[in-house]
């Protein structure tokens, strides 16, 4: 049996993966963790706006991933269950310095090999014409899409379930033992060939505190919101310099995010609903319009050169790390489960994917 410790959304990808192929999957987190990451998530699938200029092998996994995605836009299930949807992102400039900022990044873009229009006002307005009438231009990216975090994390519950995979919460879990294929967690244990970490920003304190091994992760907190219009405003991911839009179904509207380090404190903040607000009232007409639904907020798990850390441990094999997504965990959740599949397999890994290994470290 294979063991993962924790059920966001990489736990819950990494599970399906391993029981398609056949492995017996026994899932298990902690009751009431405060700041869930992915609980707090937009769902933007969108890598080349993510992608900076010292991140190619970052960028070169994003792209992996969102080619995953892009095969589930052809589930017709997935798409209906997950609210997966195909559309685009537009970058917006409300002034010079903005614009500026647009034009570099497309020539960015282009030296990643993508193409993208660069749309005058008029044009925009004619896209989207609910945004503020003087904005100077945008940028579009085609094919990025977006996903609802909580339908998707519902529905991989759901499939893990059919697939006979098991859940098994706790009140607490400090720390592990794990040796000869016994795993032990307080007084139950378990037989298990491979565990995989993947608790998040609380992964490396249960290693440290399990086989006293530090990762060199931060909590990064996000804050995100939720608001419902009357009318459907956009068609496309829009994004402004510090926030963006993710328009849903029913003329919802997910807002984000605010990036701040506030140690594992997930409070809400009245600084951070300012940040947000006042971001949608210098970008958007209009905005008592926007009736306040939900308010999130998560913790990303940071790593100090910015990857995620995926594979397994140089001192015991069979402990897998699968953590450190920081703001790209949903879209990078599939290729991390194919790589956690193939650590669990013993299959080759891809070339590009030791960069990701937890021995960059030396630990
Ligand atoms: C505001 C915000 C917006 C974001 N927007 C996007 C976006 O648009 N696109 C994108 O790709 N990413 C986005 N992200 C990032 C993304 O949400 C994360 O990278 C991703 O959710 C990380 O998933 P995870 O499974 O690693 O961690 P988490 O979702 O944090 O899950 C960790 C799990 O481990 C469990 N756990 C903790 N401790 C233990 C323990 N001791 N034992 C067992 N289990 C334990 C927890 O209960 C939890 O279930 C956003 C994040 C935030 C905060």
């Amino acid at each position: 049996m294979i063991v993962i410790l924790g059920t966001g959304i990489v736990g819950l990808f990494s599970a399906l993966k391993l029981l398609k192929n056949g492995k017996k999957v026994k899932l298990i987190d902690i009751f009431e963790v405060k700041g869930k990451a992915t609980n707090a998530s937009v769902g933007m699938l969108a890598p080349l706006i993510e992608a900076k200029p010292y991140e190619r092998e970052l960028f070169d996994l994003m792209l992996d991933s969102k080619e995953i995605w892009d095969k589930f836009l052809k589930k017709k299930e997935f798409i209906t269950q997950t609210k997966l949807k195909k559309n685009a992102s537009l970058l917006v400039a409300n002034n010079k310095d903005d614009e500026e900022r647009i034009i570099f990044k497309r020539r960015f873009f282009k030296q990643l090999g993508f193409e993208t229009q660069l749309l005058d006002s008029k044009t925009t307005l004619e896209i989207e014409p609910n945004l503020n009438s003087n904005i100077y231009c945008s940028l579009l990216c085609e094919k990025h899409n977006q996903v609802e975090p909580l339908p998707l994390i519902k529905y991989l519950f759901e499939q893990i379930k059919k697939m006979g995979g098991e859940v098994e919460k706790f009140n607490k879990i400090e720390n592990f033992s794990f040796s000869k294929g016994k795993l032990r967690i307080q007084d139950s244990y378990y037989e298990a060939e491979k565990i995989v970490i993947a608790c998040g920003v609380w992964s490396s304190k249960l290693l440290e505190k399990s086989i006293g091994i530090t990762f060199p992760t931060r909590p990064i907190k996000g804050i995100s919101m939720l608001f419902k219009t009357n009318k459907k405003l956009f068609s496309n991911n829009i994004w402004f310099r510090n926030i963006y839009l993710a328009p849903r179904d029913f003329n919802f509207l997910a807002v984000g995010a605010t990036e701040d380090e506030k140690g594992f404190d997930n409070s809400v903040t009245l600084d951070e609903i300012h940040y947000i607000t006042k971001s949608l009232w210098e970008h958007l007409p209009e905005i008592e319009k926007l009736k306040f639904q939900d308010i999130f907020s998560g913790l990303r798990s940071g790593v100090i050169d910015g990857s995620p850390i995926i594979g397994n441990l140089k001192n015991n094999k069979n402990i897998i790390c699968a953590f450190g997504h920081f703001r790209h965990g949903i879209l990078l959740a599939p290729v991390t489960a194919e790589i956690v599949y193939n650590y669990v397999c013993g299959s080759e890994i891809k070339k590009n994917y030791d960069f990701f290994s937890p021995d960059r470290f030396n630990l």
